[in-house]
């Protein structure tokens, strides 16, 4: 067997131009602002993505450049300058921040309609409790693309590998309100392959290059790799693609796949909190 590439470029791409479409004769354009924190270079790729994102489909954004040693205090500071903008109906803080700086608190400053992140513990919170309204991007971008391979998620078994606040729980959450019967696989797992094998979804977000191996996959199984490694001087998943694809039924490339639909669901996001802002 040899897997159906899910094209996560070509599904974004379709997203941004119905975005763009949308809000092309609206009087009112949807605000993001992106504040970076020091100069991580991945971060910085994020962000002008996302930047040149927001531009092409005619988003307004706001950059704020924060040097790496900025104070606690001044940070919070400037979302509370954000949280007050009506131009600005979204905030997002680039992650990770330097040490020095709290990350919980930074993110529970931002005001949760305008969490397009969706990284507050309200927003979190309401994702447990099945009442999300801006739910993280990224794990809107698995179910997005798993999804898309039409082979349906109720009743089926699904493996979540990683349990990051961010990625693998929230994945996970999103799952089980579709009734997927969900296994969370972690660093601690024992045999995760034993686990691998059962499942008919198996989204992987770890951040360890090639970790999946083909003897570690259902055949037909979809197969939804979060990671961004670099490898031999490219970047790569954390599925060894090019094996796993003759087993899988369904598989995201490295890029092209996960990356590119997390920015269509930010994009997604801040429209929805343009919306948010206006029943408020
Ligand atoms: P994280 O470091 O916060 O979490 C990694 C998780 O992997 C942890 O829960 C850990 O328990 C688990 N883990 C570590 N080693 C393991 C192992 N050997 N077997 C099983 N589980 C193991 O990372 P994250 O923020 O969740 O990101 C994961 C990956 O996804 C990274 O490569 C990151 O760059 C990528 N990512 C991509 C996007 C995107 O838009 N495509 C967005 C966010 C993160």
């Amino acid at each position: 067997m040899t897997a159906k590439i899910i094209d996560g470029k070509k599904i974004a791409d379709k997203i941004l131009s119905e975005l763009k479409s949308k809000i092309k004769n609206s009087k009112q354009k949807p605000g993001l602002a992106l504040v970076l924190v020091g100069n991580n270079p991945a971060s910085e790729i994020y962000v002008n993505f996302k930047e040149k994102t927001c531009k092409e489909v005619g988003f307004y954004c706001e950059r704020f450049n924060l040097d790496k040693n900025i104070s606690e205090l001044d940070l919070l500071k400037l979302i509370n300058d954000l949280n007050q903008k009506p131009n600005l109906h979204g905030i997002l803080v680039q992650l990770p921040l330097p040490k020095h700086i709290n990350e919980h608190l930074i993110t529970n400053s931002i005001l949760p309609h305008k969490d397009v992140d969706g990284f507050t513990s309200l927003s979190l919170g309401n994702l447990m409790s099945e009442n999300a309204i801006l739910a993280p991007a990224t794990a809107r971008a698995v179910l997005h693309l798993i999804e898309s391979a039409g082979t349906g998620i109720e009743g089926k078994n699904a493996v979540v590998i990683g349990r990051s606040n961010i990625v693998g729980k929230p994945v996970a959450m999103m799952l089980l309100e579709k009734n997927a019967t969900v296994t969370i696989c972690h660093s601690r797992t024992k045999n995760p392959a034993e686990h691998t094998r059962k499942a008919d979804i198996l989204v992987v977000a770890v951040g360890k290059p090639r970790l999946i191996k083909k003897d570690m996959v259902k055949e037909g199984a979809v197969v939804i790799d979060v990671g961004i490694n670099r490898a031999d001087g490219k970047i790569v998943g954390d599925v060894d693609f090019e094996n796993v694809k003759e087993v899988a039924g369904f598989i995201t490339p490295v890029p092209g796949g996960v990356g590119p639909m997390t920015i269509a669901m930010l994009m997604q996001n801040t429209l929805t909190a343009m919306e948010l802002a206006k029943r408020i």
